[in-house]
């Protein structure tokens, strides 16, 4: 199974093929500002493995999954955020940006603008939080 795709723009940035600003990386993941920032703080979490979207995670990612998850505690903690002010989620299919699976982290949230807060509204059809993208990995399992 292929893991890296040749035309996928986090591919290339987690291969150093395309530049961006890394903040944190492990042999799971890569932690990467946003080129758009919503907020004074906008971070992605990408698994190095390709997975498209958060709906294709299955029961066998479930530890890369946690590994996603656990390294917002740790962003949080090197980027001196504050936890309650910040936001965490993924897009739900059909509502991708781009076609690797990247957990959105935001903060301050009352630094967004209106429009920001509504396309990362948590828990809504097209944003999902962490929790909720688990519990869809524990009940296909
Ligand atoms: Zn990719
Ligand atoms: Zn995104």
């Amino acid at each position: 199974m292929e893991t890296h795709l040749e035309n996928c723009i986090f591919c290339k940035i987690i291969d150093n093929k395309a530049p961006s600003e890394k903040i944190y990386e492990d042999d799971y993941v890569t932690c990467i500002k946003d080129i758009n920032p919503v907020s004074t703080h906008h971070y992605l979490i990408l698994p190095k493995k390709h997975i498209r979207n958060a709906k294709e995670l299955t029961s066998e990612d479930a530890e890369l999954y946690d590994t996603m998850v656990s390294t917002v505690d740790k962003i949080i903690e090197k980027q001196c955020l504050e936890p309650t002010a910040t936001r965490t989620g993924f897009h739900w299919p059909p509502f991708n940006t781009v076609n690797h699976l990247h957990l959105h982290v935001i903060s301050p949230v009352n630094n967004m603008s209106l429009l920001r807060k509504f396309m990362f509204k948590p828990d809504s059809y097209w944003f999902v939080s962490t929790d909720y993208v688990k519990s869809t990995l524990q009940s296909c399992s």
